[in-house]
């Protein structure tokens, strides 16, 4: 694929790195995935801020977290895949905390339980950070990132910076507003004052509920589905057999069926078809169309993004 060994040569000069081909199924929790043409880590805020205002809108670039909730098809992703690496800043003062995108959920957690600083313990058990966690307005619990925010830091496609509030994020369900090509650096969250051991017990707590009823130690996207109004995606899926079905290494959790799993050989592919077809049973069964909460990027076998040979 000759468009394999220019698209760098036709990217800006930056001071973070570039990498050609990189296999993304390392850095997604599915495990699955075809590689990235090109990969940046930027070096901080302001080589970010320069890459997208001279890159050429013709090669895309999306961004990733650590890929808790993303699937990532086999083909792999055509132009540039960013992921933040350093944005690891935390600044406590008083009873908020500024931090950097690329900071995960649970070190925020930590840092605050730490802190004596409450109501962050819901994210203890998120596993992305802080740019996916605002991108997906994440949440369990009963509490969601809206509810701690206090301001977000973007960057959009030009390379302009952007202080959001709340109201401009436009929050909801599992979803926010601002355009997909957008990238978050930052946030700034409120917390409350509390004490260090009670809230370290509440954040046990949950950690153990969810590892009774989640498959959190396997390779999975998290929820699969968004819970339609007054609904919970498990229990539509369950009411219509899907509980534990398989398509080639891809499976439905049996603890949580809401859950896909690569049981080990899974492919995009397998992943995606399971999806589609617990979509197509529970719509025939229940009159409910689920909406896909885990993100899918790229392009499936057939149109393959070459990887870079080791
Ligand atoms: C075991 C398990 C349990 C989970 N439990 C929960 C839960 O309880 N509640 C919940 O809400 N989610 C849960 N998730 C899903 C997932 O952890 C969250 O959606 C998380 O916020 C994704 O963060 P990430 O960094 O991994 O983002 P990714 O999965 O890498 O990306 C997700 C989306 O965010 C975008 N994105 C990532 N970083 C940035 C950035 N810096 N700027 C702009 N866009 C960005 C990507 O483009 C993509 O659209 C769970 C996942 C797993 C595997």
């Amino acid at each position: 694929m000759g468009k394999l060994n220019t698209i760098i040569e036709k990217l800006p000069s930056i001071r973070g790195r570039y990498t050609e081909g990189p296999e993304l199924s390392r850095l997604t929790w599915f495990r699955v995935g075809g590689p990235a043409e090109v990969l940046y880590k930027p070096a901080d805020l302001e080589d970010l801020s320069f890459f997208l205002k001279h890159k050429t809108k013709e090669i895309p670039a999306l961004t990733i977290g650590v890929g808790s909730n993303l699937l990532i098809r086999d083909g792999g992703i055509p132009g540039v895949v960013v992921r933040l690496q350093g944005f690891n800043n935390i600044v406590v003062q008083g009873n908020e905390i500024e931090v950097g995108a690329g900071v995960l959920d649970r070190t925020l957690a930590l840092v605050a339980q730490e802190e004596g600083l409450q109501n962050l313990e819901f994210l203890a058990g998120i596993p992305g950070t802080i740019g996916g966690a605002l991108r997906m307005n994440a949440g369990c619990y009963g509490i969601e990132i809206k509810d701690i925010l206090v301001s977000a830091l973007a960057v959009d496609n030009q390379g302009k910076i952007h202080k959001l509030t709340p109201e401009d994020m436009g929050f909801s369900y599992r979803h926010c507003k601002i355009p997909q090509d957008w990238i978050f650096v930052g946030a700034r969250f409120k917390a409350k004052s509390g004490d260090s051991q009670e809230i370290a017990a509440r954040m046990e707590k949950l950690l153990t509920e969810r590892e009774d009823a989640q498959p959190v130690k396997s390779r999975t996207g998290g929820s699969t589905f968004a819970n339609p109004e007054g609904y919970k995606a498990w229990e539509l899926i369950d009411k219509a057999g899907g509980r534990g079905l398989k398509i080639g290494g891809a499976q439905v959790s049996e603890k949580h069926c809401n859950f896909l799993i690569n049981t080990g050989d899974a492919t995009a592919e397998d992943l995606e078809l399971l999806g589609e077809t617990i979509r197509a049973r529970v719509l025939e069964n229940s009159g409910i169309d689920l909406r896909w909460e885990i993100v899918r990027m790229g392009f499936n076998k057939n149109y393959e993004v070459k990887a870079k040979a080791a």
